[in-house]
């Protein structure tokens, strides 16, 4: 190994994650670390955005720079450093409460702009940091505190509007197989445009129903059907829907589509750094000065 080769280790902080223990998010954190180190990307070159949940957490305990932003706000947050120095690698990554309820009108604003960031949704189906109430992707019927009775409502299907969106890289990975999160995660990263992936992250403490067991059960590899190769959003959508979405894999890649910094700067460079925000007020009165 040579001296300059950058590993997992590089991504680790001091401070042990405070998840319960078997929390899905565990793999989420380590899969990134994986993902990152493999690509060989530097920390100094990575920015984790987060919203507030327990998977909001991860930018705590992963070492690059980082932003612990708002509920459901991490998109924003990412979009802005995109934009703003698009030579770094940006990940968003926050709950299904987080992402696909308070934050649902940035999730289909960032897909439409096809800006250059990674999205992570830790999906448990369920809101864990608030001790287990009904979320966005719990199932119809599904008992909690909120919805003692069963959810009355149909869950969002995060895949389904995203293709319905016309992302440029839809992709569902599982807490249960590592190895394939990893690469899913090496393969968002390296997508040029906005790449979703909804990483089932099993609540072990709160959702008693969507279990490592249960997801194990249900969930089909992408990679394993030969007769996988969808030549569009909605060819992918149809496939999909017949296993009702509990699939893992690349769902849909599309290549060659602008991203938003190229669509609205053209060029690749840095955009320079507004004069007015590193000036005095005096100066300010001098260089208006010849307008006045
Ligand atoms: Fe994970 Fe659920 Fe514990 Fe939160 S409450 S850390 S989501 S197992």
């Amino acid at each position: 190994m040579s001296q300059t080769e950058v590993t997992m280790k590089d991504f680790r902080v001091e401070e042990r994650p405070t998840w319960c223990p078997g929390c899905g998010d565990y793999t989420v954190l380590a899969a990134l670390q994986k993902a990152v180190a493999n690509l060989q990307l530097k920390p100094e070159e990575v920015v984790l955005s987060t919203g507030i949940g327990c998977s909001g957490k991860l930018s705590q305990h992963f070492g690059s720079y980082g932003f612990h932003g708002l509920h459901g706000r991490s998109l924003p947050i990412a979009q802005g450093v995109k934009i703003a120095n698009h030579k770094l690698t940006v990940i968003a990554a926050g709950g299904d409460g987080d992402g696909y309820g308070i934050g649902m009108g940035h999730f289909i604003h960032a897909m439409r702009r096809n800006v250059d960031i990674t999205y992570i949704v830790m999906d448990n189906n369920i809101y864990g940091l608030t001790t287990g109430q009904t979320s966005p992707t719990s199932a119809k019927g599904f008992k909690s505190k909120t919805t003692p009775a069963g959810a009355a409502e149909d869950p969002i299907r995060p895949l389904h509007l995203a293709l319905a969106q016309g992302a440029s890289f839809v992709a569902q990975a599982f807490s249960g197989d590592v190895k394939e999160m990893t690469e899913i995660f090496e393969a968002a990263i390296k997508h040029k445009g906005f790449a979703l992936v909804n990483a089932f992250s099993p609540c072990v403490t709160f959702n008693k129903i969507n279990t490592y067991d249960w997801f194990k059960e249900k969930l089909v590899k992408l990679k394993d059907k030969e007769d996988y190769k969808p030549k569009s959003h909605i060819e992918a959508l149809r496939y999909i829907d017949q296993y009702a979405s509990l699939v893992t894999g690349i769902i849909y890649r599309q290549e060659g589509r602008k991203a938003y910094h190229e669509e609205i700067m053209g060029a690749s460079e840095i955009p320079p750094v507004d004069a007015d925000l590193m000036i005095s007020e005096e100066e300010k009165i001098k260089l208006l000065s010849p307008y006045q």
